[in-house]
């Protein structure tokens, strides 16, 4: 029965990527139950979209509540109660206690949409053309977002060159670290070097879908302060990496920089539901009403839940300690699967990371023998050749050390 239904769904849905033989039905917490019965633990949370897990039910809670009082569901742009709350608690909890000034625009359901509208109004604000992105970056599937995007299968799909975007070297790409914002710096200084200054700089602090690697702060803070002298935005990328993901609410927290523009998605609604954020400094608030809009950028469900994931785990600094401690665990039970390879080497910062190896093949391999043994994990990198390592951050020690045990014996079974 569930084979049939498989292959029903194999054969229906078009460029459909992700291989997992089963039938999920329902999930809560870090685990999810196929259609046959079988339970499996999952270490991909959506892809960041589920830090809390699935279905948490206090935001479960007042998702329903909502709904069961016909609170307002889609509204577009008109005020609602459930926005303004939500608006509320983003400043109160996340913005006012970090010194953060930004202004809030709802760009549209996705984290496509959030890098569009930083690329588009890097563009207005500063009447600039060019995007500076990095290698292996990952932005999104639409058109500005994919032309930032430092990855050829996925700038393939789009069918010709895609313009007005320029890559450079990302922390660690090159032995010598400051190379490449040495090279961009005196590129921006040389009017005849064919690089003209940029409107935005975009970066990700940890590269998500990009295999893993995480910049420096050292690394960081000069590009911020490269940014600044040559009056070019930084933007910054945390539809994967923010939210909590790397122990922090912002993962540029940890560098200490202040970007002008900040892309969040995936986790911010808390629950799974279409949600995204772009952040920008006050003085880049430069479109008129309706240069920016969309259908589902008022999606209150998603307030609903956003507001309760905020108050439920950032109403103080106990969570984020909490996710830095399983960090802390993750690192060092990964360390024993890194030591079976030789080669084979960590990456990326909290719960963001995963193991690198140097058979590209063997990534895969290892992700198939850990469906086999009921886990769910991904890989990623340009070459998949890195095993991405993302429980949802309220996981407990003993489902974290459950299922760390079960890539360990992957990794075993395949090595042989
Ligand atoms: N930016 C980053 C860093 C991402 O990881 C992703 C999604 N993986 C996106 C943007 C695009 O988000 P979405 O798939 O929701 O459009």
């Amino acid at each position: 029965m569930s084979t049939t239904i498989f292959e029903t769904l194999e054969s229906d849905v078009r460029s459909y990527c992700r291989h997992w033989p089963a039938v999920f039905e329902s999930a809560r917490g870090c685990r999810q139950y196929a259609e046959d019965g079988q339970v499996y633990l999952d270490f991909f949370s959506g892809a960041g979209a589920l830090n809390y897990g699935h279905n948490d039910p206090d935001l479960k809670r007042e998702l329903i509540a909502h709904l069961s009082a016909d609170g307002i569901v889609h509204s577009l742009d008109t005020y609602t109660s459930a926005k303004r709350r939500f608006l509320e608690t983003f400043e109160r909890l996340v913005l006012r206690p970090r010194g953060l000034d930004y202004k809030v625009q709802f760009p549209g359901p996705t984290g496509t949409n959030s890098v569009e509208a930083a690329l588009k109004v890097a563009r207005l604000a500063t009447g600039r053309r060019e995007i500076v992105h990095f290698t292996d970056a990952f932005h999104g599937m639409t058109l500005g977002a994919l032309a930032a995007t430092g990855n050829a299968t996925k700038r393939a799909g789009a069918g010709v060159p895609l313009p007005f975007t320029i890559t450079a070297p990302y922390d660690g790409y090159l032995d010598d670290p400051d190379a490449a914002l040495t090279w961009l710096g005196r590129a921006w200084e040389d009017s005849s070097s064919g690089l003209d200054v940029p409107a935005a700089v975009i970066v990700e602090t940890v590269q998500g879908e990009g295999g893993l690697r995480a910049a420096r702060a050292a690394w960081l803070q000069g590009l911020e302060r490269l940014c600044r002298q040559h009056g070019v935005l930084l933007i910054v990328d945390d539809v994967q990496a923010g939210c909590g993901r790397t122990g922090t609410f912002f993962s540029f927290e940890e560098a200490g920089i202040r970007p002008d523009v900040v892309c969040l998605s995936k986790s911010i609604s808390g629950y799974g539901l279409p949600m995204a954020l772009t952040l920008f400094r006050p003085e880049l608030d430069v479109w008129e009403p309706g240069q920016h809009n969309g259908t589902f950028r008022g999606h209150n469900p998603a307030f609903v839940t956003a507001t309760a994931a905020l108050e439920k785990y950032w109403s103080d600094g106990t969570f984020a300690e909490e996710v830095r401690q399983r960090g802390r665990e993750l690192e060092e039970e990964l360390g024993r699967i890194a030591a079976l390879v030789e080669g084979a080497v960590r990456r990326g910062r909290g719960l963001l990371t995963g193991v690198w190896f140097p058979d590209p093949g063997l990534a895969g391999r290892i992700a198939g023998a850990a469906f086999e043994r009921h886990l769910l994990v991904e890989t990623s990198g340009p070459k998949d050749e890195v095993l991405k390592v993302m429980p949802p951050l309220n996981i407990s020690r003993a489902d974290l050390l459950e299922g760390t045990q079960v890539l360990l014996d992957a990794v075993r079974a395949v090595l042989g």
